[in-house]
């Protein structure tokens, strides 16, 4: 394993994770042979911790280019790797946890995750995977079962480590108090527009590892502007610095001490996303990027369908947004 790593807790073992991942995930979930080949590049260039979920439908293609990658040589083993999927809210149920991370391992062609997570604090009504979701398929989380459930996939191995995403601190809070295994990760959106300070603070606190996803901003959405990498701020400082905008803020988020699983199908991107280590952002660039208004862009509202009458329905209690 390499791209710097972090030591990640996860109950009495400790264990490296690369700092910087692959992102895998990105809405329509189809799978094409341009996505299939980007993982290969990305183990080319030397990514080695890559990030999914039973959500994106990439798993299959993702085990069949780990698979590819052995055979090729790009690896000597599985554990170069570093491989995360998640529990999506339909399997969000005591008894379908184990199966669930049965059928991602199969999936995967893999005997275990290093990292699994729970991929939003809500549970769904069992049934197939649809997205965008109906507001009427949401169902109270059992919390405290579903995290055994989690805690029974780290005893038998299957991960190595388990973790949360999208957790608020409150969701944090209610976990930890019935948790025999202290969640290592909490996946959350992040970057220099949406910098999470008090959940950041949180987690170190309480020794949760902090994973940033969309560090750039996320995926274009047709119509909405892309606020990272249009930030005039960020713009200003990749100019004085001669760095991309992109690298600044993935910088930004390093200094943070937090990890980041970023997409790129792009080969030249890819390498461009891994330039961050070598360099260094002052306290004047900090005090600059700490001054950007915020806003966040994935919230709980956001997984429905625009026909979905938004103000009917009340999921403040499933929402993952905070000050
Ligand atoms: P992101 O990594 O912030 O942004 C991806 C977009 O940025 C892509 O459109 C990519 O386009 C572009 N890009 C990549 N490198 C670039 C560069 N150097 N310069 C300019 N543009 C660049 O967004 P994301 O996909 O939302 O997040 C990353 C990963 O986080 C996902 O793939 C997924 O694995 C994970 N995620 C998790 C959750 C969760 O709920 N846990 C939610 C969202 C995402 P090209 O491909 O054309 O380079």
């Amino acid at each position: 394993m390499s791209i710097t790593e972090v030591a990640l807790s996860s109950s009495s073992t400790t264990r490296a994770m690369p700092v910087l991942g692959m992102g895998t995930g990105g809405y329509p979930f189809t799978v094409d042979a341009k996505k299939k080949l980007a993982i290969r590049h990305a183990i080319e260039l030397g990514y080695r911790h890559f990030d999914t979920a039973s959500l994106y439908q990439f798993e299959p293609a993702l085990g069949e280019a780990i698979a590819e990658a052995l055979h090729l040589g790009l690896i000597n083993s599985r554990s170069d790797l570093f491989i995360t999927s998640k529990l999506w809210c339909t399997d969000a149920h005591p008894d379908l946890v184990l199966p669930a991370i049965r059928e991602t391992l199969r999936n995967l062609k893999l005997d275990y995750l290093d990292l699994y997570l729970i991929h939003w604090p809500m549970s769904l009504k069992p049934g197939a995977c649809s997205f965008p979701i109906k507001s009427e398929d949401i169902v109270p989380l059992d919390l405290k079962s579903v995290w055994g459930a989690m805690e029974e996939c780290q005893r038998l191995g299957l991960a190595k480590s388990i973790g949360v995403s999208n957790f608020t601190r409150k969701k944090i809070a209610e976990l930890l108090q019935t948790a025999k295994i202290p969640p290592a990760v909490n996946q959350v959106e992040l970057n220099p527009v949406w910098q999470q300070k008090n959940l950041r603070e949180f987690c170190k606190e309480k020794g949760i590892h902090v994973i940033a996803y969309s560090p750039l901003g996320g995926q274009a959405w047709p119509g909405s502007k892309n606020l990272v990498l249009e930030s005039e701020v960020l713009n200003d400082i990749s100019k004085a610095k001669g760095k991309t905008v992109a690298q600044v803020s993935l910088r930004w988020i390093y200094e943070q001490g937090a990890s980041m699983v970023v997409k790129s199908l792009n080969k030249e991107r890819m390498k461009e996303n891994m330039g961050i280590f070598d360099w260094e952002l002052s306290e004047e660039d900090h005090l600059k990027i700490s001054q950007i208004p915020q806003c966040k862009r994935i919230s709980t509202y956001s997984l429905l369908s625009p026909q979905e009458s938004r103000n009917s329905i009340d999921l403040l209690d499933v929402d993952i947004v905070e000050d």
